[in-house]
């Protein structure tokens, strides 16, 4: 079995939570050829309730075929029914229901986001994580580094961290973060990673295999590159290479879309090509 970590924004729809019309048939025909053989796991930023109230109504093939919501960037596991939270407590994972201390040290940092001014209407505390949307690039990179220096100057050191997804930033508990879920769920079978934004860097950078849509962020790319990863055309893909990244040309879910078939066709071949090769 093969584990494919899909994120949202940016990568699986648009960074405003829509989908083209006319994609929405390829992606769904890619899913359906990996059935049986691969898991699909939305491995997002995002909240339950921005799969409930944005995304299922709209899209419920598309949610409908994914096997688990991995939300908050690893924090909340999402069945589409059922959900845990997971954090951290004295360095190690643990699943909950609700982590009421951890709920506690989230709303004193929200606090910290009101005391500078930031108005309260753009930050939202969630189950295990701050979401706080900025909607402009360049505000978002500033705000990124502001964020990231007074959550280690204030209250809590070296327990938090701050990350930029597509469209927000967010703060999570050190530990926790998108390969820590994927990595979780793959119990090590072959995992694949897909992701456009800082908040993907680790699932891409450590999942056996890591995919970016032509949309990537500069940022991204950048961190792969002087991590030692080289990125290729996705027409390169070579299963047995290490410490390379494939690049779809195509952007968002039709990039989701080129890629599943480039999964399903160099990783997951069937018994009637192994008979005619
Ligand atoms: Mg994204």
């Amino acid at each position: 079995m093969i584990h494919i970590g899909i994120d949202g924004n940016g990568t699986l729809y648009k960074t405003d939570g829509t989908f083209d019309k006319k994609e929405i048939h390829p992606l769904l025909s890619a899913f359906r050829s990996l059935k049986g053989k691969a898991k699909l796991y939305h491995l997002t930023g995002r909240d339950i309730e921005y799969i409930e109230t944005r995304l299922r109504q709209p899209y419920p093939e598309v949610i409908g075929a994914l096997h688990y919501h991995l939300l908050e960037n690893g924090g909340v596991f999402y069945d589409g029914k059922d959900f845990r939270v997971l954090s951290i407590r004295d360095g190690k994972i643990i699943e909950t229901d609700c982590d009421s201390q951890l709920s506690h040290q989230l709303n004193r940092i929200f606090s910290l986001f009101e005391a500078r001014g930031i108005p309260r209407e753009h930050v939202k505390v969630r189950h295990t994580s701050i979401e706080y949307a900025v909607p402009d690039d360049n505000t978002r990179v500033k705000e990124l580094k502001s964020i990231s220096e007074w959550l280690e100057e204030d209250i809590f050191p070296r327990q938090f961290y701050a990350t930029m997804g597509a469209v927000a930033i967010y703060v999570n508990q050190i530990g926790i973060d998108k390969w820590m879920a994927l990595g979780k769920v793959s119990k090590g079978e072959t995992t694949c990673a897909i992701g456009d934004s800082m908040n993907d860097y680790d699932s891409i950078s450590q999942a056996t295999y890591g995919f970016l849509p032509g949309n990537a962020a500069l940022g991204l790319m950048d961190k792969l590159t002087a991590a030692g990863f080289s990125i290729r055309s996705l027409a390169e893909f070579n299963p047995n290479e290490r410490k390379v990244i494939y690049k779809s040309e195509s952007k968002c879910t039709a990039a989701v879309a080129e890629i599943l078939g480039c999964i399903r066709k160099h990783l997951l071949p069937n018994e009637t090509d192994f008979k005619h090769t």
